[in-house]
């Protein structure tokens, strides 16, 4: 943050999101009570991380993720016992649940036969799928099941390995495109694709390609992009990248972490890029010398004291009067602190000034007062607007 002060804001609201990008046209599907591509909301998936069998494990991780914002959830199915627990697991989550089948056909039918929303395949490591096309298809079509071509660097087909010598943007493209055109030959059209790379870069690549080649929905992911620190941070670059050109219809962000994470992440991103409604944002300062408080603790304080506020509020937590009676007039709700005081602003006025023992528990009252007062998508927008 610079310590220039270039004049406090007018206390006018910078008025609603916009996005770096339309949405690239896709063709719309429906997975379950959620319609994925065209201009449905961007949704945001995560993985059980339970055994599938354990169906109380498994429906009880589904609420939490549900809790959390999930909108999509994928169980593993590597078993007869988890292909046998997916009828009551789809019956009774409060969301679409696709079921993640690789190296075994039979379990596709016996998924879409239990009712899931979805099934995702992989090509690259289901022998004989592409001889069994036209009777997965008619299964799905059937039953009214979506599908998801989801192409792994991991696990691409053994013959694009020969082709290009490494899982390349090309190769995963060249897969999921050639299984796409199968599915289409038979009529079915009800699918996603993903083509996931554990290298940002590379996974860009692939999307971009995968983009260009035709108006599949796009299930975005960086695979295996490991602990929550290092994972978020290339998953955000990557989608970041991907979405402000509008490319992506539903998002997963994979973390060596509990998958509720997973989900907070991704909801995150998809707001931060104005692509989905804010709800609580603390706006705080870096601290630096110029601080005449601790901006840390405050700033965390007023995050837990807040944490679950279900309307877009914004707190500004500044740390001196640099640039904290800007950004506090900007707000909703905000502090600007200093000489041990703390200045109270309600949208964009000075309401009371308090000692800084108090600046906390002032920031809380005021929050919990106004949210009272407020409905969803009656805040102050997003701090930066974009044209
Ligand atoms: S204390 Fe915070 S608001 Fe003040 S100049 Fe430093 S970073 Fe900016």
């Amino acid at each position: 943050m610079s310590i220039v002060n270039l004049g406090v804001p007018s206390a006018s609201a910078p008025g609603p999101a916009t996005v770096l990008a339309p949405r690239r046209p896709t063709r719309r599907i429906q997975v379950g009570t959620v319609a994925m591509g065209g201009d449905a909301p961007i949704s945001v998936q995560s993985m059980t991380t339970t055994p599938t069998s354990d169906v109380n494990a498994t429906l009880q991780q589904i609420a939490e993720l549900t809790a959390a914002g999930c909108d999509i959830v994928r169980v593993a199915v590597p078993t007869a016992d988890d292909a046998a627990a997916l009828a009551q697991i789809a019956q009774h989550s409060q969301i679409p649940v696709v079921a993640d089948i690789h190296f075994q056909p039979r379990y596709v039918f016996a998924a879409i036969e239990a009712g899931c929303a979805g099934v995702r395949v992989n090509p690259g490591n289901i022998r004989k799928l592409d001889d069994q096309v036209k009777e997965i298809a008619q299964a799905a079509k059937d039953h009214g099941t979506a599908l998801r071509i989801g192409v792994n660097a991991g696990s691409l087909d053994p013959r694009l390995y020969a082709k290009y010598g490494r899982a390349t943007a090309e190769a995963m493209v060249e897969s999921a495109v050639w299984e796409a055109s199968l599915f289409e030959e038979h009529d079915f059209h009800d699918f996603a694709i993903s083509v996931k790379h554990n290298d940002p870069v590379v996974m860009v690549r692939a999307y971009e390609l995968l983009s260009a080649a035709g108006d599949w929905p796009l299930h975005l992911g960086v695979t295996e992009a490991g602990p929550a620190f290092q994972g978020t941070i290339k998953s955000a670059t990557a989608f970041g990248a991907l979405l402000s050109r509008g490319i992506g219809d539903t998002i997963r962000v994979s973390l060596s972490a509990p998958p509720v994470e997973e989900v907070k992440v991704g909801i995150q991103i998809l707001q931060a890029l104005g692509l989905k409604e804010r709800k609580l944002e603390i706006v705080s300062c870096p601290s630096c010398g110029r601080a005449q408080v601790d901006v840390y603790t405050l700033a965390e304080r007023v995050t837990a004291g807040l944490e679950g506020l279900d309307v877009p509020l914004r707190v500004a937590v500044m740390g001196c009067v640099v640039n904290g009676p800007g950004e506090a007039r900007e707000a909703d709700l905000g502090v600007a602190s200093g000489n041990g005081k703390g200045q109270i602003f309600v949208k964009g006025e000075v309401i009371k000034t308090v000692p800084e023992a108090q600046i906390v528990e002032t920031l809380i009252e005021e929050a919990l007062r106004i949210a009272e007062t407020m409905s969803p998508g009656e805040g102050a927008g997003p701090l930066v607007t974009v044209s």
